[in-house]
Protein backbone atom coordinates (compact mmCIF):
# COMPACT_ATOMS: atom_id res chain seq x y z
CA UNK A 1 0.00 0.00 0.00
CA UNK A 2 1.38 3.47 -0.84
CA UNK A 3 2.39 5.61 2.44
CA UNK A 4 0.59 8.40 2.21
CA UNK A 5 2.10 11.84 2.39
CA UNK A 6 1.17 15.00 2.38
CA UNK A 7 0.46 17.45 -0.06
CA UNK A 8 -0.39 20.94 -0.62
CA UNK A 9 0.13 23.21 -3.55
CA UNK A 10 -0.29 26.56 -1.82
CA UNK A 11 2.20 28.12 0.55
CA UNK A 12 3.44 31.32 1.60
CA UNK A 13 6.08 32.64 0.20
CA UNK A 14 8.75 35.12 1.61
CA UNK A 15 8.99 38.65 -0.88
CA UNK A 16 9.75 42.15 -0.10
CA UNK A 17 7.94 45.37 -0.14
CA UNK A 18 8.93 48.90 0.00
CA UNK A 19 7.56 50.12 3.34
CA UNK A 20 5.89 54.02 3.28
CA UNK A 21 8.35 55.46 5.52
CA UNK A 22 11.56 53.91 3.03
CA UNK A 23 13.12 50.83 2.65
CA UNK A 24 11.84 47.75 2.40
CA UNK A 25 9.37 45.12 4.78
CA UNK A 26 9.21 41.58 4.30
CA UNK A 27 5.54 39.99 3.85
CA UNK A 28 4.69 36.73 3.31
CA UNK A 29 2.09 36.13 -0.16
CA UNK A 30 0.16 33.05 -1.21
CA UNK A 31 1.30 31.73 -4.40
CA UNK A 32 1.28 27.62 -5.77
CA UNK A 33 4.49 25.96 -5.38
CA UNK A 34 4.78 26.03 -9.00
CA UNK A 35 4.59 29.61 -9.24
CA UNK A 36 6.77 30.08 -6.48
CA UNK A 37 9.89 27.87 -7.83
CA UNK A 38 9.15 29.82 -11.26
CA UNK A 39 9.64 33.17 -9.98
CA UNK A 40 12.86 31.48 -8.20
CA UNK A 41 11.34 32.06 -4.64
CA UNK A 42 13.67 30.47 -2.17
CA UNK A 43 11.99 30.62 1.37
CA UNK A 44 8.56 29.18 1.76
CA UNK A 45 6.37 28.66 4.89
CA UNK A 46 2.55 26.57 5.15
CA UNK A 47 0.38 29.26 4.61
CA UNK A 48 -2.13 27.82 7.54
CA UNK A 49 0.30 27.61 10.61
CA UNK A 50 3.39 29.33 9.46
CA UNK A 51 5.63 26.10 9.91
CA UNK A 52 8.35 24.59 7.76
CA UNK A 53 7.85 23.28 4.55
CA UNK A 54 9.28 20.36 2.35
CA UNK A 55 9.52 20.87 -1.34
CA UNK A 56 8.78 17.63 -3.71
CA UNK A 57 9.65 18.44 -7.24
CA UNK A 58 7.93 16.40 -10.01
CA UNK A 59 10.17 14.02 -11.56
CA UNK A 60 10.79 14.01 -15.00
CA UNK A 61 9.21 10.60 -15.42
CA UNK A 62 5.93 12.34 -14.10
CA UNK A 63 4.01 11.01 -11.41
CA UNK A 64 2.67 13.58 -8.95
CA UNK A 65 2.45 17.69 -9.68
CA UNK A 66 5.42 19.55 -7.34
CA UNK A 67 4.36 20.05 -4.30
CA UNK A 68 4.53 20.46 -0.33
CA UNK A 69 4.42 19.08 2.98
CA UNK A 70 5.67 20.19 6.24
CA UNK A 71 9.18 19.41 7.29
CA UNK A 72 7.88 18.04 10.86
CA UNK A 73 5.43 15.98 12.15
CA UNK A 74 5.15 17.98 14.87
CA UNK A 75 3.21 20.78 12.82
CA UNK A 76 1.41 18.45 11.10
CA UNK A 77 -0.01 17.05 13.75
CA UNK A 78 -1.69 20.60 15.05
CA UNK A 79 -1.87 22.44 11.66
CA UNK A 80 -5.49 22.94 10.08
CA UNK A 81 -4.42 21.36 6.71
CA UNK A 82 -2.24 18.77 8.42
CA UNK A 83 -2.75 15.04 7.41
CA UNK A 84 -1.85 14.25 10.99
CA UNK A 85 -4.64 16.39 12.01
CA UNK A 86 -6.82 15.86 10.03
CA UNK A 87 -7.01 12.12 11.23
CA UNK A 88 -6.74 12.88 14.47
CA UNK A 89 -9.82 11.80 16.45
CA UNK A 90 -9.25 13.37 19.97
CA UNK A 91 -10.80 16.48 19.21
CA UNK A 92 -7.59 18.86 19.21
CA UNK A 93 -7.64 22.42 18.20
CA UNK A 94 -5.32 23.47 15.49
CA UNK A 95 -2.94 25.65 16.77
CA UNK A 96 0.62 27.75 14.98
CA UNK A 97 3.19 25.87 14.10
CA UNK A 98 5.65 26.25 17.47
CA UNK A 99 8.65 27.01 15.54
CA UNK A 100 7.27 29.50 12.77
CA UNK A 101 9.35 30.94 10.13
CA UNK A 102 9.76 34.52 9.68
ZN1 LIG B 1 0.82 23.84 8.38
Amino acid sequence: MAVERESFYQCEVKRRRVRASGGYEPFWKVKTIAEALEDNDTEFRCMNCGGAVKVFKRSPEGGQETHIGHKFKSDSEYCSAGMYFLKATDGRVARQSSSPVH
